[in-house]
Order: structure tokens, then C-alpha cells, then sequence
């Protein structure tokens, strides 16, 4: 069959010079016609012989060419019609749906918040680090508030001594992963968020992890952990809202070398002498409440720009007493972990 040859080498070398498909195509055209007058002219012939067939079987033969081309030719068209169909106009921007206007009614006619703090907050990425005693109210106030992106690691299980502070878990959730009950609990409350449970220890290794968030809040309970998890914020330069309990006292403070304030290493350069865990020192019921409230009180103004954080400032409270203070804190320029790192002056950045 040296006429299949002619023409597959026909089309191999359009492809090489790289020739217009309708030059490959005439070219091709004319061989076969070639072929097909001389089995007309001359059948049997020697010329006709070495091309091989015969007319009938080069007419199928570009019958089924022409079929397969036409073929493609109307599914050319048809795409290029559906790709000049009108579009329906896309919204600009989407904005809040109506059910989300209603749902944060009392966060639009706060001036301070109002649709585009709104709009911050469900564009924001948190990593939340820990859903026990502050985790719980933190959890349930940020999924609430429609913190739209939430990754909350956790790498515990739901006990029953926890259930004695520790909120968003109902007693039938013992002996499940707190990071995806926890999940499970923010989204029966607010199904309009992203939320990603992280069975795990987040550790200084995970600098990538929380450059991918615009905030880092963290209430766990070992100084050796939050020393870890302090190195990977500066590292990444994400600000940390920290929170911390003890028996009646609790302590929240926004750490943000990047912006000026300090970092955690700047005021606890060393573990303190009794880091005792919860466990052993125990904790009043409700102070993870009025603290976790706090932290999630304060990613929400650190979100949306609204008021004053706590940049450069550690809020004290004292729950025996009923009493609150607030001290001021500093960057220490010798710093083994923020030294230097500070990109705007004190005071510079909102909070
Ligand atoms: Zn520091």
C-alpha cells in the first residue's frame, strides 16, 4: 500500500515543517486524487499495481476522511459558539449573603465592625492552637463572629475531667479527638466557615503552616510547647494572641515582633521555676471562659482593626479578688528569638 505511505509521510512532514493545515490538507487531497484518477484511468495497471487497492476502496477511504472531517469542523463551530454565548454578569463582589446579614445583625450597625469588618473577618485565616479550656469559649466566640478560615490543632482526646471547664464537649464526646469535635461543634454552630482540625502538636517545624494564617492564637499548657510555637510565629512573622490560666488567675497579651511589640521569649526568656500543667495546680470552672472570651475578643479587634489590641500591653485577671489590671510590656533587644527583628516601630501598627 504505497499510496497509505504517500500520505501518512504527507502528513508527517506538514507536521515537521510545520505547515498550515489547509496547505497539509490540499496537499493530501490532491495525492488522493491522483490516486483515485489513476485506478479510474488505468486499473489494473502497473502504476496503479504498485500504489495498491483499488477506486472503490480509495473512495470509502476518503469518504470516511471527509465524514471525520466534517465531524470536526462542526464541533469547532459549536465550541466557538458556546464560547461567544453572552455571560451573565458577574456580581463584583459577593458580599455577605442574606442569611449572613442576619446572622451578623448586631456586628453591621457596630460602627467600629459594620460590613467591611465583617468582610475581614470572613476573608481572615486563623490557626487556632488548642481546643481545651480557653480553646473552648475561643472556638465557639470566633465561629460565631464568622471567622471565615479556622485550622484548630489539638493532638488530645475529650476526658472527663475536662468536661468541668472545657465547654464546647458534651459528656457522649469522651474519648474523641478535641480537634474534631471541637470542629464539629463550630460548624452545628456557623456552617458558613472553612474550619480544619489538626490532630497533632504544632511544633517550630511548622513555620509554613502558620505563615499560611493571618493570626496564631494559642492557649495550651507547657512552657517547652508555647516556647515552640512562639519561635515559629516570629519566624513567620505572624502575630500571636496568647492567653494563659492558673487556678484563679488568667494572663492575655498580643505578642508581634514583626510589628513592634514583644514576643514571649522578650518577657519569659525561661521556663518559670513551678510550670505546673492545670492537672496539678487546677483551675477555677469558668476562668478559661472570661479568658478565652478575652483572646477571642481580641482576634476579633486585631481582625477587623477596630480599637486598641494588646500589642505592648498584658491584661491581668484575677478572679478571686474580681480584679483586673493592665501592665505594660516591652521588646527586649537582646532577644535571643525577636532580637532585631522588629520591622516597625512601637506603636506604628494598629493593633
Ligand atoms: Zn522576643
Amino acid at each position: 500500500m504505497l499510496g497509505l505511505w504517500l500520505i501518512v509521510l504527507m502528513l508527517i512532514l506538514g507536521r515537521v515543517l510545520r505547515l498550515p493545515w489547509t496547505v497539509t490538507l490540499g496537499m493530501v487531497c490532491a495525492l488522493w486524487l491522483g490516486i483515485l484518477a489513476l485506478h479510474l484511468v488505468a486499473p489494473g495497471g502497473a502504476a496503479a499495481e504498485s500504489i495498491g487497492g483499488n477506486a472503490a476502496g480509495w473512495l470509502v477511504l476518503g469518504a470516511f476522511a471527509a465524514l471525520v472531517l466534517g465531524y470536526r469542523r462542526l464541533l469547532g463551530r459549536l465550541r466557538s459558539r458556546a464560547v461567544a454565548a453572552p455571560q451573565p454578569a458577574l456580581r463584583p463582589d459577593p458580599g455577605l449573603s442574606e442569611a449572613e446579614i442576619e446572622r451578623y445583625s448586631r456586628h453591621l450597625v457596630l460602627h467600629q465592625v459594620g460590613g467591611p469588618g465583617q468582610m475581614q473577618l470572613r476573608g481572615a485565616r486563623v490557626l487556632v492552637i488548642g481546643a481545651g479550656g480557653l480553646g473552648s469559649p475561643l472556638c465557639l466566640y470566633l465561629a460565631a463572629a464568622g471567622v471565615g478560615h479556622i485550622t484548630l490543632a489539638d493532638d488530645d482526646t475529650v476526658t472527663l475531667s475536662n468536661l468541668q471547664r472545657q465547654v464546647i464537649f458534651r459528656d457522649d464526646l469522651r474519648g474523641e479527638p478535641k480537634a474534631y469535635a471541637a470542629a464539629e461543634a463550630m460548624l452545628k454552630l456557623n456552617p458558613h466557615l472553612d474550619v480544619t482540625p489538626l490532630i497533632r502538636r504544632i511544633t517550630e517545624a511548622d513555620t509554613d503552616l502558620i505563615a499560611g494564617h493571618d493570626l496564631v492564637i494559642e492557649g495550651t499548657d507547657s512552657f517547652a510547647g508555647r516556647a515552640a510555637i512562639n519561635r515559629a510565629c516570629v519566624a513567620a512573622g505572624v502575630p500571636l494572641i496568647w492567653g494563659a490560666i492558673g487556678q484563679w488567675e488568667g494572663q492575655v497579651t498580643l505578642f508581634d515582633p514583626a510589628r513592634g511589640g514583644p514576643c514571649m521569649a522578650c518577657l519569659f526568656p525561661q521556663a518559670p521555676e513551678r510550670d505546673a500543667p492545670c492537672a496539678e495546680a487546677g483551675v477555677i470552672g469558668a476562668l478559661p471562659g472570661v479568658i478565652g472570651s478575652i483572646m477571642a475578643l481580641e482576634a476579633i479587634k486585631h481582625l477587623t482593626g477596630a480599637g486598641q489590641g494588646l500589642r505592648g500591653r498584658m491584661m491581668l485577671f484575677d478572679g478571686l479578688y474580681g480584679e483586673s489590671r493592665m501592665i505594660s510590656t516591652a521588646r527586649n533587644p537582646d532577644c535571643p528569638v525577636c532580637g532585631g527583628k522588629s520591622a516597625l516601630a512601637p506603636g506604628a501598627a494598629r493593633s
